[in-house]
């Protein structure tokens, strides 16, 4: 070949050899040596099998080519250099060299550098295996994540951004009722209430950049609505989902069926509730029992023996207590009221009831008063006094010398920017100079179940409770609670409430307060540092006159009456026994009773039904003329209990076991209520048989004369219409009451409450008044009472105008 050629194709990376029929080199290329199996080794005559040992085998391929049976023959990719870094691949193609004589004895070998290609090639048969491979793994990945979705126990529901459904699975068809199809493009909100409300959120989300799993919301508890239009409880959840395929942007919401959960609530509330009735009764009967021992003769041995059966009894109703309101707490079921209520009373009330344990050990029991505590505001009192009374407790416990100073500060609104709802934050701190609280056990303090160690638990008792429940009470009332303490040293307990204050001018008119609120001994004390002594909380002698209130106790237990007859005999009043209901019902026909002390669960009738059963007796049923008070008197510790109670028209409560102190400021409270009511209607009576000239009437006479422009006539037919206008009033009032419709008792107070201010009855507008905050406040306790008051009012118009015509 000339040498022109040559050099072309080596440009080209193309070599070359002619070899004769018995395979011997007789020509070549210069850089064919660089394509040799063994390099630099291809020389002129040499076999040219031994430097291209590929050919070898391929001689009846050779022959054929020279007998023209075959054009040519390739053989293609062959690898030469294993290097990665630099490797080598060749084609070798033979083909006839036939001579100018036509004669066929020689072949063309060319050898071609086909490195570039194969790389090439490899690369790409490379990348196919490993798309497979990847396509396989997503396939197997996809099917994974279908058999998760599928056998998922809970319903999965995919939606566009617009809440377009467009997939679900298994669990949601059964769920829902629907199969796929039937609800494949119609709205979310078909099947989820307020679903609708959440993924609004959205608009200020910014989907491009959220993550992949972002929960918009968790957890939110409402129902879903089934084909078969049952609603079923559930809680969701719902997040974003964006794909790069089809570019796919919407949420995802996931339903958990509540039904269970809500069951076993139910039935876990149920049984604390039969617990605290089962627990709580005979606990009440060995504290009451003990409490009644206590005062009877006994050796100093005996009354050791007694003080610890009694101090025990209360530390396992404490007990009790922590568990029933931590349960409650845990499981979200605890109310908090939201009712106007006395503050420096509930913080009184709560030294005064700690004050002998303190006393006892010696220790100085002191409330720093600050002049700008509210007066009333708004908030759960009982809740505010337990917290109080657990901080207190423990400082008195882990005390043993020296002083617990309790203090109040409030931070206004403007202060730290509280919500509108609750504008204001009181700031409770509890100081002590005990113990303290080692640094390394602060974390745990306010967590369950935590007690600092295990000595200080056996020298001081207690469940650890404490604290965790005051901690969540304080959140519950939208405050904290925090320590700062030093060992040996005290400890000062701080916790926040966020509360609203009301106003001085309105505090009076609108807060009714119950006895047990307001202890008589406390009410006084105004200055600004008090020392407590308890005694004289419970030294004040009742009133002679409510010795002579007529009780009837109704209970069925033998040793809960017992308790209550010693109890009542030795606060110096006696009462009668019913053992259920029914029997209550055939006494109170013959005997004027004042007032039933009535349990709430008695075979035959029980309290509930009982107490019904009496408001719908009309009043000259009663032995007495005029219905009896009712106090309730259960072990059932639960809010609803006590709501119970009122809504079946109880007028007040008492918690089993019946403390002798609550027990006598109840009764005080009721006899002074019963012991007016008497004395207004023997004044009736006296009324009734006095001239007009000294009948003294609760009216505003000027105003009157002012109105009717001195005219007598005029004022007495005036007052003759709004007597015919508030008697069936007041009949509606009744009803109203006996149904706990406080709405309708509301609009026909209020009448009252207008007409009677409008010409002048001034009394009688204020008592109206007071029905109305407490129709207002949906409260039936005290309605009653202010009811009578109405009607003596009424009464004594109508003698006035007997007497004038
Ligand atoms: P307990 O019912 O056991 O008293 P608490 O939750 O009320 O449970 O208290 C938990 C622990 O915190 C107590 O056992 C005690 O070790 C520690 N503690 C609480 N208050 C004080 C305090 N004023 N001084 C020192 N230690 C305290």
């Amino acid at each position: 070949m000339n040498s022109f050629f040559t050099n072309l194709l080596a440009v080209c990376g193309i070599e070359y050899l002619i070899i004769d029929e018995n395979f011997k080199i007789l020509e070549m290329s210069l850089g064919l040596n660089h394509f040799a199996d063994i390099l630099n080794e291809v020389k002129l005559g040499q076999d040219v099998r031994i430097v291209f040992p590929e050919l070898e085998g391929l001689e009846d391929i050779f022959d054929a080519i020279l007998q023209g049976e075959q054009d040519n023959f390739e053989l293609k990719g062959i690898m030469r250099s294993q290097d990665t870094a630099s490797p080598l691949y060749i084609d070798i193609r033979i083909t006839n060299n036939l001579q100018e004589d036509h004669s066929r004895n020689r072949l063309t070998i060319v050898v071609e550098d086909a490195t570039e290609r194969m790389v090439l090639e490899q690369s790409l048969f490379q990348g196919a295996n490993e798309a497979n491979l990847l396509l396989r793994n997503l396939k197997a990945s996809k099917q994974y994540i279908d058999q998760i979705v599928t056998s998922m126990a809970d319903a999965l529901l995919v939606t566009t951004l617009s809440g377009e459904i467009k997939k679900m699975n298994y669990a949601a068809q059964i769920l829902l009722q629907y199969n796929e199809i039937e609800l494949i493009g119609q709205p979310i909100a078909k099947v989820i209430g307020e679903a609708n409300k959440y993924p609004l959120i959205i608009d200020d989300i910014d989907i491009s950049h959220s993550q992949d799993i972002n929960f918009l919301v968790k957890e939110v508890e409402t129902v879903c609505y089934t084909k078969s239009g049952k609603t079923i409880p559930i809680a969701f959840s719902s997040s974003i989902v964006k794909t790069e395929i089809e570019h796919f942007q919407g949420y995802v919401y996931i339903l958990r069926d509540m039904t269970e959960r809500k069951q076993a609530e139910l039935a876990k509330q149920e049984f604390l509730a039969m617990i605290s009735h089962e627990v709580r009764t005979p606990i009440a009967s060995v504290i009451g029992m003990a409490g009644l021992l206590q005062y009877t003769e006994l050796t100093a041995e005996q009354q050791d023996f007694v003080e610890t059966i009694y101090t025990s009894g209360n530390s396992l109703l404490k007990i009790i207590n922590d568990f029933l309101d931590f349960s409650k707490i845990q499981s979200g079921n605890l109310e908090l009221e939201e009712e106007p209520f006395a503050l420096r009373n509930c913080i009184h009330e709560t030294l005064y009831l700690l004050a002998p344990t303190a006393r006892e050990k010696g220790l100085k029991l002191t409330f720093l008063d600050s002049p700008q505590l509210p007066t009333t505001i708004v908030g759960d009192i009982t809740r505010l006094r337990q917290v109080l009374i657990n901080l207190i407790s423990n400082a008195i416990k882990f005390t043993e010398t020296g002083s617990i100073e309790v203090s109040v500060i409030i931070r206004k609104n403007s202060d730290i920017n509280h919500s509108a709802a609750n504008p204001d934050e009181i700031q409770f701190s509890i100081k002590d100079t005990g113990i303290g609280i080692p640094r390394d056990r602060l974390e745990r303090l306010f967590k369950a179940f935590s007690q600092v160690n295990s000595s200080i638990t056996r020298q001081y008792g207690g469940t650890g409770l404490g604290l965790a429940i005051c901690k969540q009470l304080c959140e519950l009332m939208g405050g904290r609670i925090w320590v700062e303490t030093e060992l040996n040293a005290g400890s000062t307990f701080y916790f926040t409430i966020a509360a609203s204050v009301i106003p001085e001018e309105s505090a009076g008119a609108s807060v009714v307060f119950s006895q047990q609120e307001i202890p008589k001994a406390i009410e006084s004390p105004k200055v600004e540092q008090l020392a407590f002594r308890s005694q004289e909380l419970l030294s004040v002698p009742p009133s002679p006159d409510l010795y002579k209130l007529r009780i009837l106790l109704t209970e069925d237990n033998l040793v809960n009456q017992k308790i209550a007859l010693k109890q009542l005999k030795s606060l110096g009043y006696s009462a009668d026994i019913a053992n259920n209901g029914k029997e209550a019902l055939q006494l109170l026909e013959k005997i004027p009773y004042d007032l039933i002390l009535m349990d709430c669960q008695m075979p035959m009738l029980d309290g509930l039904e009982t107490t019904k059963q009496i408001h719908r007796w009309p009043e000259s049923s009663f032995a007495s003329g005029r219905r009896p008070v009712v106090i309730a008197m259960t072990a059932n510790a639960m809010k609803q209990d006590k709501q119970m109670c009122l809504d079946a028209g109880m007028d007040d409560y008492l918690s089993k076991p019946v403390m002798k102190e609550n027990l006598a400021a109840t009764l005080e409270y009721w006899g002074n209520v019963i012991f007016k009511a008497k004395e207004t209607a023997t004044t009736e009576q006296t009324v009734s048989t006095t001239d007009v000239g000294s009948v003294e009437l609760p009216i505003d006479w000027e105003r009157l004369h002012q109105l009717s422009e001195n005219n007598l006539e005029f004022e007495l037919e005036l007052l003759q219409i709004f007597v015919e206008d508030i008697q069936p009033r007041l009949e509606a009032i009744k009803i109203a009451i006996a149904d706990c419709n406080f709405d309708q008792l509301a609009i026909q107070v209020h009448q009252i409450k207008g007409s009677s201010a409008n010409i002048g009855v001034t009394t009688m507008h204020l008592a109206a008044e007071k029905l109305e905050q407490l129709a207002i406040n949906q409260e039936r306790r005290g309605t009653i009472n202010l009811i009578v008051e109405l009607e003596n009012f009424i009464k004594r118009i109508q003698e006035f105008l007997i007497m004038s015509k």
